[in-house]
């Protein structure tokens, strides 16, 4: 067995996986053609080729922008764990998706979530991270700076 063969076949555990980053290029080309998204190409294939962490997080918000309805959000989590399970023996995942990027596009933060109702919807749990909830900005943004300890002093009264 080869090195990438075995690597594919080990089983996965996967903490914090975003479902937006897992979506195939050709769902992203089926639902930009459905919500009128313009691509950057009409060649699938090229769909997530970049050279930089920037220019990925350009693609991941643009997948984002194309995940409108409560199926796209259905059949995006529902591929990811298909593909996770095929390609790379996906045992487990806690799975996340950033809730800014879509509610700000007006998408209801109902919608990301199963209706149970209906069944339809993401599987559960999908858990909300605001992490990277705005990829071109927060991504060069110094982190907070951490409060000081000492014996004397508590957290909140770390100085600037
Ligand atoms: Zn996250």
């Amino acid at each position: 067995m080869d090195i990438d063969s075995y690597l594919r076949a080990v089983p996965k555990v996967e903490l914090h996986c975003h479902f937006e980053g897992t979506v195939r290029a050709s769902t992203f080309a089926d639902l930009a053609a459905e919500h009128g998204v313009a691509l950057p190409t009409a060649d699938v294939a090229k769909l997530y080729d970049y050279d930089t962490i920037y220019e990925f997080l350009k693609i991941f918000a643009m997948v984002s922008s194309t995940i409108v309805e409560r199926d796209d959000f259905a059949r995006c989590a529902y591929e990811s764990l298909e593909d996770g399970v095929k390609l790379g023996n996906l045992r487990y995942r806690e799975m996340f998706f950033n809730p800014t990027l879509h509610t700000r596009r007006g998408v209801p933060m109902a919608r990301s979530s199963t209706d149970s109702s209906t069944g339809s919807g993401p599987p559960r749990p999908i858990t909300a991270c605001g992490a990277g909830s705005s990829p071109t900005s927060t991504a060069r943004t110094r982190p907070p700076r951490p409060a000081r300890w000492s014996k004397t002093s508590s957290p909140t009264a770390a100085t600037s």
